[in-house]
């Protein structure tokens, strides 16, 4: 009668049953498309599959069905008959897909503020991602970024702990719900902690801050995400006053399983045993790895003979299969392995991209509304927009869409910001992206400027000798003296993945708007231009003023009262 205790005496009863080589199996994931995977499946007993950047599993997403369903079928037939997970980097949308729904970066989702959007998005994703295959995601990114050089701070909703716990909160109900819906997936709250939190902002560098600063300030999204019932949490990259995060046991198995109570499983990242002591990861806690890149038969011959001479014992190993198996069944995964066709025809679905619009939105921030420029008169006799991010739904949308890397092209089903504000303007709309066009006559110039793609350490800054790359770049803040000069009034949109340094830009600017990275839904923008709807977005960081301000560790926030922002957490105008 009782679910968990049923599920809790299945997984007792299967483990029973199964080898210590049927258990590392468990414990291991590969990539799809890795030359032996079915052959490993089969022989190595493989518990789950990846796909993120690298070979696609197929053209359209009936293909991609097709491969996960031949892959799992191959698991099934095993002795056990144990399915696969299927795993995705999918952190704003089914973002691995050309033509699925691509929702604003976690960074726009935190300037809305609006958790019953984001459990939205997240069923949203939640939905095109078992279209295409999948039934665990690697999302929510549930970091609290200390420094805008992190090439990861667009993938945290923002420097406040209880926002980002609130969202964490509907983020993790929107994936997973309680997982007996058929429409839910298993969600990952990651990175397992201080990912943002390193000096200077490096990828998995150096996190130094006491016990009470990692409960108060990073915790409390964990602690949510644990309360929601999350299947799984991603060890970090990063050190933590010198110990690597991985191989923590004091964190991943004291504090997090033990102490919180957390029953789900711990993945580690990207080639996890190799990179970060081997057994001793196992021994901290992490229950699956990342076994990709040739990780493999590294990581199950050593863990088997880990436990052989004694290192690893075998409650390790049983309690981290255990806590696998709990997810499978959770998920109705013995019931239901397979991907349902029908859900194809919902992957970018109008539904769904009228929430992804409204998400634009909403998190759209207004910094300046001189003389209340905004909103426009949509009879306004001719309008200029600017500059190559105006027409790119790759550019508006930043890392991790399409590629891992993002991509400088228009994808699938996207609506770019000009595409948007042709629809809605009713005079004359002209396009310049270059700014090197003679619009002298033009009523108002929509300038769209901002940064270009980039994921994780390749969006690094790094220490001082980068903060050039936090102010705009040469050519884009010529735009804005071009127009200037010219006369014509400016409308300055900046898309980008965390606040830059723009003072001048927003100083010479009429309006100035925070348009982060939109996502796929380009006419959101012109939606609030035009004054369909008024803004709603209001800061998700404290806004620096100066490059000076990143001298320190640590960039400006809004508890480092050292430093005082151009603009405070939450600021953010209405017309
Ligand atoms: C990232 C993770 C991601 C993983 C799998 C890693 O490099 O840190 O966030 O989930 O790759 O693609």
């Amino acid at each position: 009668m009782n679910k968990n205790k049923s599920i809790e005496r299945k997984v007792d009863s299967l483990l029973a049953l199964m080898t210590l080589e049927e258990k590392i199996g468990q414990m291991s994931q590969i990539r799809h498309f890795e030359e032996n995977a079915e052959r490993e499946i089969k022989s190595k007993f493989i518990g789950s599959v990846i796909h993120t950047q690298g070979p696609l599993p197929g053209e359209t997403a009936k293909e991609w069905q097709a491969k996960f369903v031949k892959l799992q079928k191959v698991a099934m037939s095993n002795r056990l008959g144990i399915p696969l997970l299927f795993a995705v980097d999918a952190v704003h949308g089914q973002n691995t897909f050309n033509g699925a729904t691509i929702f604003p970066h976690n960074i726009g989702l935190g300037a809305t503020r609006n958790a019953e959007l984001v459990e939205q998005i997240s069923r949203i994703t939640a939905l095109e991602a078992q279209a295409t295959g999948f039934n665990w995601v690697f999302a929510p990114c549930v970091a609290i970024p200390y420094n805008e050089k992190w090439g990861r701070f667009y993938e945290a909703f923002s420097e406040n702990a209880e926002l980002t716990k609130e969202l964490t909160r509907a983020s993790v109900r929107g994936y997973q719900g309680d997982l007996t819906l058929s429409n839910t997936i298993l969600a990952t709250a990651k990175h397992f902690i201080g990912d943002g939190a390193t000096n200077f902002g490096y990828e998995g560098g150096e996190t130094n801050l006491d016990q009470d600063e990692i409960v108060e300030r990073l915790l409390p999204p964990y602690q949510a995400a644990v309360e929601e019932g999350v299947g799984a949490i991603m060890a970090s990259f990063n050190t933590l006053n010198g110990q690597s995060m991985h191989a923590n046991k004091e964190y991943i198995t004291d504090l997090l399983k033990d102490k919180m109570s957390f029953d789900g499983m711990v993945i580690s990242d990207w080639k996890g045993y190799s990179r970060f002591g081997e057994n001793s990861i196992i021994n901290a806690g992490v229950d699956m790895v990342m076994a990709v890149d040739g990780d493999l038969s590294g990581f199950q011959e050593g863990l088997k003979k880990g436990v052989e001479e004694k290192e690893v014992s075998l409650e390790r190993i049983d309690d981290a299969v255990r806590r696998i198996l709990r997810q499978k069944f959770r998920l109705g995964l013995f019931e239901n392995p397979f991907p349902d066709e029908n859900l194809i025809a919902k992957i970018g679905h109008k539904d769904h991209r009228s929430i992804a619009r409204q998400a634009v939105r909403e998190s759209l921030v207004l910094l300046k509304n001189n003389k209340d420029i905004l909103p426009l008169d949509k009879e306004i006799k001719k309008i200029v927009v600017v500059g190559e991010h105006a027409n790119n739904s790759g550019l508006q949308s930043g890392g991790w869409t399409v590629n891992w890397q993002g991509t400088s092209e228009n994808y699938r089903g996207a609506t770019t910001i000009l595409e948007g504000i042709k629809r809605t303007a009713k005079g004359e709309v002209v396009y310049d992206m270059h700014g090197t066009d003679n619009h002298k006559d033009a009523d108002v110039a929509i300038i769209v400027v901002g940064e270009t793609p980039y994921a994780e350490f390749f969006g690094d800054i790094g220490d001082g000798k980068g903060a050039y790359k936090l102010t705009l770049n040469a050519k884009h803040q010529e735009y804005i003296e071009t127009y200037v000069k010219m006369g014509v009034k400016v409308i300055t949109v900046l898309v980008s993945g965390r606040p830059l340094v723009v003072t001048k830009q927003i100083n010479k600017s009429d309006a100035f708007i925070a348009a982060w990275l939109l996502g796929s839904e380009g006419d959101g923008l012109a939606d609030v231009l035009f004054g369909n709807y008024n803004f709603k977005g209001k800061l998700p960081h404290a806004w620096p003023k100066d490059v000076n301000d990143f001298q320190k560790a640590f960039g400006p926030n809004y508890w480092d009262t050292s430093i005082t922002p151009l603009y405070e957490y939450g600021y953010g105008l209405e017309y």
